[in-house]
């Protein structure tokens, strides 16, 4: 397979485009809401298993909306994060603020909505219980450093900043039961974009070890093991998704070896994906504005490096259509380029695509997670709009395209007054 399929054709894109200029992400529900009830499926084995959405990955609180219905909690790790939690009515436990480098009114803010906190350092026992005082439930995030292999993304978990190293967590809980918490839950995210369904089997192996650990030394009771987000998606063709079946086989496994098997009460499995659940149900699309020949071919879009940042910040592959032409034989190499003054401004190097002209409609795939939630304003580029695609196919929009007013509007102009000739 050269090809991954679209849930809309030519036609339905250009009416919509009639409507909605390019650029312009957009999201399909249905998809979003298949994958959804699959997740959950997979681990109707366990009781309580809850994935928190990660709400960096695409915050719009029409897609998280529909997850809930599913569902879902959210994955919250700012302040602005959570009060979209707030502004969607979502609160108490259905909410999980995992964080890193806090302040105190994150915190605070975390604390009174009722959310679970989930501590990146042993520093922050004693910074949350001063500022704002420790809530009845705490978490604990987990580094396995060296035990564990990371991968490319997230880098070697002994190279990451985030959690708790393995003696620490024995010293933290100790200090979270002297100063009075009674629910204690525990995290570990050691990958990103992982592909392998067997890779989180191996995470929940060692998450399980140490929960039986920490359990029979420090003679406390785990209520939750949050596994993280980090489950890859197929950006490319020839890959294939996580087989959530034998992701949660895998993990099922060491549970009943690592908790039931040392006697321990059930606990409730937790997830924090973002990419997996909506990455594949979104999309860019843009019209081709220019070609260029020079030393090699460019494409050149309406949309920049600030409507997807992935493929210049991290090399990413986002696979590219051309609806209506992808079937033609005479093929040729482009850089698609945006707009900015970067070189580095490229949906993709050396791309075999159709013979492309001005005016194309070109959809660049897998948008739907960290994508229009990466945007950034540098070159004075403004931020798209995000459409949804209903189940019934109606197109509806969700957020508006940024306007130059809202460019301009943290500027102070009265200064400055315009200067005469
Ligand atoms: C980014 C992030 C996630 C989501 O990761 P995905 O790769 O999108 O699944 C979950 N938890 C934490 C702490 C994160 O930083």
């Amino acid at each position: 397979m050269t090809d991954k399929k679209l849930p809309f054709s030519k036609q339905t894109l250009e009416n919509i485009i009639e409507k909605y200029p390019t650029p312009f992400h957009i999201y399909d529900e249905k998809g979003m809401r298949a994958y959804a009830k699959r997740f959950v499926k997979a681990f109707d084995w366990n009781e309580g298993f809850k994935e928190y959405y990660a709400i960096k990955a695409a915050p719009n609180p029409y897609l998280m909306k529909i997850l809930r219905q599913e569902g879902f909690g959210i994955d919250c790790s700012s302040i602005a994060e959570l009060e979209l939690a707030e502004k969607i009515g979502m609160s108490g436990e259905e909410i999980m603020f995992t964080s890193n480098d806090t302040p105190a009114y994150e915190y605070q803010k975390a604390v009174s909505m009722g959310a679970i906190i989930n501590l990146d350092d042993i520093a922050h026992i004693q910074y949350l219980d001063e500022n704002i005082g420790l809530p009845e439930l705490v978490c604990c995030r987990y580094n396995p450093g060296s035990l564990k292999e990371g991968n490319a993304i997230i880098g070697h978990p002994e190279e990451a900043k985030y959690g708790f190293t393995r003696s620490q967590l024995f010293e933290g809980y100790q200090m979270l039961i002297d100063k009075g918490v009674k629910r204690f839950g525990i995290h570990t995210m050691v990958a990103s974009n992982e592909l392998d369904s067997d890779y989180f089997g191996g995470t929940a192996q060692i998450l399980f070890e140490l929960i039986a650990e920490l359990s029979q030394k420090l003679n406390i009771t785990f209520e939750f093991a949050n596994l993280g987000g980090g489950i890859g998606i197929p950006y490319k063709p020839e890959q294939k998704e996580v087989d959530l079946e034998k992701m949660s086989a895998g993990i099922k496994a060491n549970y009943d070896k690592y908790i039931l098997g040392n006697g321990l009460k059930p606990i409730k499995l937790y997830f924090e994906s973002g990419r997996a659940i909506t990455g594949p149900y979104g999309y860019l699309i843009s019209t081709v504005l220019h070609i260029k020949d020079t030393y090699k071919k460019y494409a050149g879009l309406d949309s920049c490096m600030a409507n997807l940042m992935r493929p210049a910040l991290y090399g990413s592959y986002h696979h590219i259509s051309v609806p209506g032409k992808d079937e033609l034989s005479n093929k040729i190499m482009y850089d698609v380029t945006g707009s900015l003054c970067e070189n580095n401004d490229k949906f993709a190097i050396n791309r075999v695509l159709p013979k492309l002209e001005p005016g194309d409609i070109v959809v660049i795939h897998d948008t739907g997670a960290h994508g229009h939630s990466m945007g950034f304003n540098y070159n004075g580029k403004l931020r798209s709009a995000e459409l949804l695609m209903r189940e019934n196919g109606d197109v509806i929009q969700i957020r508006r395209a940024e306007t130059l007013d809202d460019y301009f509007v943290t500027l102070d102009f009265s200064g400055v007054p315009a200067f005469k000739v």
